[in-house]
């Protein structure tokens, strides 16, 4: 591991070096990481700021839509300046200009079944930070088959929810918990049912931390655990998660063998 660092960079990482727990070897892991950040709304905007600040050498962002009034009360990695602008490349301006020393790759499309792995297999780690069923299913199905971990969040009204998957290395996938996408309509989203916009910003950078700590091998990762968050009643709960054994994704007998199946994503009417 290259542990040469620019006295540039022994400043600006200065307060990661200092934790016993980072150290200069847990900043080059950083440094030499690749995360991949799919959707760049309420959840992707904290994530790619704190990774990006965080030295992550390498964040690909994939998001299809354009910035929108609306989104500015809690997708704060945009501006008023970038209405109408791509959603990835405007998070990646707002990531660049913390920290130029990061590579940031846009990718302002839909992940769909036929580029979910291709793009995925790029990356160490993937984060979803989408807001609709389809998606959601196509990534955590995607890091099964290429065996990555997911570090998942979602959030509705004033609650927030938080995972990281990977069936590869024991604990359960995103279907074990949830083995089908409801049918639509059941669940709402948050154009429909709103969202306080803070809460997006802690569930957002929990995520962050969670990919730092993987990246790092530190502390007591979320395999196995799910973190659900009141923010009504200023409560944290922690749910243990086992992988179920009938699984159709990460089961013995998974017959999920490749993403024909799935349906193209519709469109985001709000992306978290
Ligand atoms: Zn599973």
């Amino acid at each position: 591991m290259n542990l040469d660092f620019s006295d540039t960079d022994i400043e600006r990482y200065s307060r990661h070096i200092l934790l016993a727990e980072v150290g200069g070897i847990g900043q080059a892991k950083l440094r030499d990481a690749r995360v991949l950040v799919v959707g760049a709304g309420g959840l992707g905007s904290p994530l790619i700021l704190y990774l990006a600040a965080a030295g992550v050498g390498t964040i690909g962002i994939v998001d299809g839509d354009t910035v929108d009034l609306s989104n500015l009360q809690r997708q704060i990695a945009h501006s008023a300046a970038r209405l109408g602008a791509g959603k990835a490349a405007s998070a990646a301006e707002a990531a660049r200009a913390i920290n130029p020393g990061v590579r940031l790759n846009v990718v302002a499309k839909r992940l769909t079944p036929e580029n979910a792995l291709d793009l995925i297999g790029g990356y160490d780690i993937v984060c979803d930070g989408t807001d609709n069923f389809a998606t959601r299913f196509l990534v955590a199905d995607a890091c099964v088959l290429a065996r990555k971990p997911l570090v998942s969040a979602a959030v509705l009204r004033f609650e927030g929810q938080l995972s990281t998957f990977k069936p590869h290395a024991g604990g359960p996938c995103y279907r074990c918990l949830y083995p089908e996408p409801p049918p639509d309509g059941l669940v709402p989203t948050c154009s429909e049912a709103g969202v306080l916009g803070a809460v997006t910003g802690v569930m957002g950078t929990l995520q962050a931390t969670e990919v730092l700590k993987e990246i790092l091998g530190i502390g007591e990762g979320m395999a196995g655990r799910l973190l659900v968050w009141d923010a009504l009643a200023a409560k944290f709960r922690t749910i243990r998660l086992n992988p179920d054994p009938a699984c159709r994704a990460c089961g013995p007998a998974a017959t999920l063998r490749d993403l024909s199946g799935h349906a193209p994503a519709p469109a985001m009417a709000c992306a978290v």
